[in-house]
């Protein structure tokens, strides 16, 4: 049971309680959006990017309370990240692909087919320490044109993929999902959480984060479910320094232990998509949630930069 006072949290663990600012309050950077996602912290910058998947654009955060478009249209981008080189990487319902945009500000496309056949809707991209970009290829952005174009799928399966940039080799590594979504490294990288949020069409369907082993920096073997998610379904996640896994729901954000324990919430007014840390310290949690921006000081540290 909740055993704090505070109506942001529920703890139901002491190593959530040592993880959270009970007078930390919830701060709300902007609310004019239509379903924002994709959070990406620019520390050289001290700003926040992020999509708008609807209305086409994409927006920037500056600490202080400046909102300005960073992007319009925006292809309709999804999830974002950075390489280590420090180039935006996004994923793109509109374009079905993958791009990095360049230091000079232009785009390349760095994935939009497999074997000949047009991808589905890129949704989410992190960036292994190895310059590998592992994305997840759901149908969300061609089920209507809300959030892209009314397409077909071309693809059988809706697969998670690995990309070397160096090489362009274009590789699947997970097709058993129904809807993978939002995907994160453990810090040390051995592991990969995949989100299946294929519930938001289907209320039968899983509402679960599976992990994998990482091999060789190439295969996921032993895929196993590391957790169910109680209220609505997992979209974008993250990983904290100590191996804890900060996921979006339904009512807030949930935060499970390495163990696969729920161990406490975030209460968030609006429906969460994603979320990531940023700050000079990495332990600001900015949290994408429907129309808004939230932030939340927490006293976890983000896994790897971004
Ligand atoms: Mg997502």
């Amino acid at each position: 049971m909740p055993n704090d006072a505070s109506p942001l949290y529920e703890i139901y663990d002491t190593r959530f309680r040592n993880r959270v600012v009970p007078s930390a309050g919830l701060e709300e950077l902007y609310s004019d959006c239509r379903w924002a996602e994709g959070p990406v912290w620019f520390a050289d910058s001290g700003s926040l990017i992020w999509s708008d998947i609807p209305n086409e654009r994409m927006m920037r955060w500056v600490p202080g309370g400046s909102v300005s478009i960073f992007r319009s249209p925006s292809n309709f981008s999804n999830g974002n990240t950075r390489d280590r080189q420090g180039r935006l990487v996004s994923c793109e319902h509109g374009g079905r692909r993958v791009t990095r945009t360049e230091i000079d500000g232009s785009i390349t496309v760095l994935a939009d087919s497999y074997k000949g056949k047009r991808l589905n809707s890129p949704n989410d991209v992190v960036v292994r320490s190895d310059g590998t970009i592992w994305f997840t290829d759901p149908t969300y952005g061609i089920l209507s044109n809300y959030e892209g174009y009314k397409a077909e799928p071309e693809q059988v399966s809706r697969n998670v993929y690995r990309l070397d940039p160096s090489t362009g080799e274009l590789d699947v590594v997970i097709e058993d999902f129904r809807q993978p979504n939002g995907l994160a490294f453990s810090p040390d990288e051995t592991k990969l959480y995949v989100a299946d949020s294929a519930a938001s069409h289907d209320i039968e369907a899983p509402r679960h984060i599976r992990v994998f082993d990482v091999m060789d920096g190439r295969k996921l073997t032993n895929g196993r479910v590391f957790c169910n998610i109680d209220t609505g379904i997992p979209d974008g996640l993250r990983a904290d320094v100590d191996g804890n896994i900060w996921t979006s729901a339904g009512d807030g954000v949930h935060c499970f232990a390495g163990d696969g324990t729920l161990i406490g919430k975030i209460k968030i007014p609006q429906t969460v998509a994603n979320l990531t840390f940023g700050g000079p310290r990495r332990n600001q949690l900015f949290i994408t949630a429907t129309r808004s921006l939230y932030r939340v000081y927490t006293t976890a540290t983000g896994a790897q930069v971004p």
